[in-house]
């Protein structure tokens, strides 16, 4: 018997209407029954796209206001004391809260993928190794779990009127404990497990009652290096769960299970859902591993990315599955929906050929059907499909803007020593000094400066025709005059042009180079409201023509002190799109690198002689398994080399990285041999840089001032407290001074005042030296 399911759907809506819904309602133009009915509209037609794909389950609980994570914290009753809740705060509300904060002055810090600070929302971490973010559970010593919502319940008893069959996805025990913090040093969140186990399992009773045929339990942790309490507090938690009056699909994906792989086969649930794109290998020994009885859940389908399927692969690997297991065999895809476009094969931004490569959430789901019939009918019964998919498939492969032997053979023809600058750091460092002259502690910015909203509204007017390419020009380099000047009043040693020009830094690069494309509705959640359109990232990456030149060059005629040139690095581009499937990460991260590379070098012959190649991603690109982590630092950071080093000893090359736990990777971030790297220290009070310090990280470091996430102005006290600390830990000759990361969504009132009080501490620095 094969069926066919989804781990879930994405929920935001092919116009982002909840997210349009939801700001209307947190402006206070919506109440919050008018919010519900746009969310239990979005369910209906997303559950009526799956019962049309033919699927033998919709899946319910997947959808959520805010996040799924928080759905649990509500559903679990154990939202933090310390939001002070009353009983006059309805449920929504406090969902709200816990997600946005009390005086929510100003939004979380997407770039950084941390909280801000301030307001006193929950945290928001990375799910996993994507780029949605979830609101962090917090448990302390007065943590008690109840089950305190009936909002599941209540879509169920949806789903179930509208016709559906039901299957429930909630997160598992285990992970949902393993994704949430400690807010107490006296306690080990899984010491509250026994104590978590009891509402699941009322959860469950209640879940039959209202008619679900199913409850998947995804614990994604069983991909990670777990500590062996926690692997083994499986089978405790497992042994409880499995009585339950209704069979439980238990989901992994991401990862490899590895260690887990026969623990995860042998838990007393009736179905095992397995990653079968990320832990392909793994097919085999799980179809042996579990038993015949149960239900194998195969996620055949990628749902991280958005190419059409290889259906002739996926046949080959599941006809012998399908005619040994004596149990049930399911498909679906790899993981949850959510972390695709809704749909890509009529958008009408990407042309038709394209377009006809890439299949988003609903595609995935046809995929699905096609693979299912193929397995219970026969080929003969989809020929048509199949044809259509590996014409698809030939057309990509075959296509010339996907290969351009010119660009291969040039990634092919790198010598081993492309990755190197000329000469060491410290002949460089003299060549930059007797160059730039800067005084000890120089001050510069990290790129952005306030995205006003006259920017954006040019911007916007551009972006529908009503603004001419060269009056938006125009308007963008008065912007960076503007922005030149104001650094000049302010005194900084280093200035920046301050990518006025730029909606964002992978954007704005994607539509520059060739083998990127951009949808029109590939929206994919990121946090709440916040969505992203990441880059179609399709083909060999080749650069037309300059990118940055112009706008940097004339930032520089306009002042006579340094300006830095500013890149996004390949790996940040990469890890923010959607990348082929059909050649290693690898190499196209050296594909982009090359381009930035050929920028960088541009830039330097037009005579700017600092440039910045930032890697905000580079830390979170990394593997989940830590076995994985050496293979993809060698070429990841060998990728950021290749872009940084066609320049000349005397370009100073910086880079920059938002708010990452470093301490395990110093000798790659050394090893990236840049000439000064800013960080983002502030929020860690220079904790972070203690761990530099003991590497001895030879080369300069502009370790962050101020948090650029608050509204808060630093004194020039907070900024000379903070740079004494960093001079404990670094020699003061490596110190720069600088803002934690950019101040694009600063205003220039508390910028200005900000920044001159930074320039203040760097005076007081050099007069004490
Ligand atoms: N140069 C970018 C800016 O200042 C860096 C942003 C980031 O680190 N995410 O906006
Ligand atoms: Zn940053």
């Amino acid at each position: 018997m094969i069926k066919t399911h989804t781990l879930g759907y994405p929920r935001i809506g092919l116009q982002r209407e909840l997210k349009f819904a939801l700001e209307r309602h947190w402006r206070g133009e919506i109440d919050a029954g008018a919010l519900e009915t746009v969310g239990a509209g979005l369910r209906a037609r997303h559950w009526a796209e799956q019962a049309d794909a033919g699927l033998d389950f919709v899946t319910v609980g997947d959808f959520a206001f805010y996040d799924h994570v928080a759905n649990h914290i509500q559903l679990f009753g154990c939202e933090p004391a310390r939001f002070g809740f009353g009983d006059g705060d309805t449920a929504l509300a406090r969902y709200f809260t816990l997600a946005r904060g009390v005086a929510h002055e100003h939004a979380h810090g997407v770039c950084c993928g941390a909280a801000a600070g301030g307001a006193a929302a929950l945290e928001m971490t990375k799910w996993f190794d994507t780029n949605y973010h979830y609101l962090v559970p917090e448990f302390d010593a007065s943590t008690r779990f109840t089950l305190a919502s009936s909002r599941l319940l209540g879509e169920v008893a949806q789903a179930r009127s509208l016709g559906h069959r039901v299957k429930v996805a909630l997160i598992g025990p285990l992970s949902f404990l393993w994704l949430g913090k400690e807010k107490s040093a006296d306690i080990d969140r899984l010491d509250l497990l026994e104590d978590l186990l009891t509402p699941y399992c009322a959860l469950l009773a209640q879940l039959k009652q209202a008619g679900a045929d199913w409850v998947q339990l995804d614990e994604p942790i069983l991909g990670l290096d777990l500590p062996g309490a926690w692997i083994l507090a499986f089978e405790r938690a497992y042994r409880t769960l499995g009585t339950a009056p209704l069979p439980l699909l238990l989901a992994t994906y991401f990862s490899p299970l590895e260690e887990n792989l026969s623990m995860a086969c042998k838990l007393p649930v009736a179905g095992l859902h397995v990653d079968a794109v990320r832990a392909g290998h793994e097919l085999q020994s799980i179809a042996d591993w579990l038993p015949g009885t149960k239900v194998l859940s195969v996620g055949i389908v990628d749902g991280r990315n958005i190419w059409r399927a290889d259906l002739d692969a996926a046949l080959a690997r599941l006809q012998p599955l399908a005619a040994r297991r004596r149990g049930e065999l399911w498909l679906a895809p790899s993981c949850s929906l959510l972390h695709v476009p809704l749909r890509l094969r009529e958008d009408a931004a990407i042309d038709p050929e394209l377009r006809g490569w890439l299949a988003g959430a609903r595609e995935k789901l046809d995929e699905l059907k096609v693979l299912r019939r193929a397995l219970a009918d026969g080929e003969g019964s989809v020929s048509l499909e199949l044809r259509e998919a590996r014409a698809a498939l030939d057309a990509r492969r075959s296509s010339e803007r996907v290969r351009r032997p010119a660009v291969a053979a040039r990634v092919a023809a790198l010598g081993p020593g492309a990755d190197r600058r000329a000469s060491p750091y410290p002949v460089r460092a003299a060549a930059q000094q007797a160059r730039f002259k800067l005084p000890p502690y120089p001050t510069t910015t990290i790129g952005s400066f306030p995205q006003t909203a006259q920017i954006r509204a040019a911007r916007a007017a551009f972006k529908r025709g009503e603004l001419a390419a060269a009056d938006y020009e125009a308007a963008m380099r008065r912007e960076i005059a503007a922005a030149v000047r104001e650094q000049e009043a302010l005194g900084l040693d280093v200035l920046v042009h301050g990518e006025a020009e730029r909606n964002d830094m992978v954007e704005y690069f994607g539509e520059q180079l060739d083998g990127f494309a951009f949808s029109a509705d590939g929206w994919v959640q990121s946090y709440g409201s916040r969505c992203v359109k990441p880059p179609v990232l399709f083909g060999d990456v080749a650069r037309p023509a300059a990118m940055t030149v112009a706008w940097s060059t004339h930032a520089q005629s306009l002042t006579a002190r340094p300006m830095k040139g500013m890149l996004t690095g390949p790996v940040t581009i990469l890890q923010w799109s959607f990348v082929r499937d059909d050649q290693p990460r690898s190499t196209t991260a050296l594909q982009i690198a090359l381009a930035i590379r050929d920028e960088a070098v541009d830039l330097e012959a037009a005579g700017i002689g600092i440039i910045q190649v930032d890697e905000p991603a580079l830390r979170e690109g990394l593997p989940l398994r830590r076995a994985a982590w050496p293979a993809y630092l060698d070429w990841a950071t060998r990728a950021f080399r290749v872009a940084a080093s066609g320049v000349r000893d005397d370009t100073q090359l910086h880079t920059h990285m938002c708010y990452a736990e470093f301490n395990d990777i110093l000798p790659q971030i050394a090893a990236l041999d840049a000439d000064v790297i800013t960080i983002e220290t502030s929020r860690s009070d220079m904790e972070l840089l203690r761990g530099f310090g003991a590497y001895a990280y030879p080369n300069a470091i502009g370790p962050g001032v101020y948090d650029i996430h608050s509204p808060r102005v630093p004194s020039a006290r907070d900024i000379l407290r903070l740079m004494h600390k960093a001079a404990d830990v670094i020699p003061a000759r490596q110190l720069w001074v600088n803002p934690d990361c950019g101040l694009k969504t600063r205003g220039w009132a508390e910028t200005r005042v900000a920044l001159a009080n930074m320039v203040e501490a760097a005076r007081l620095l050099r007069a004490a030296a």
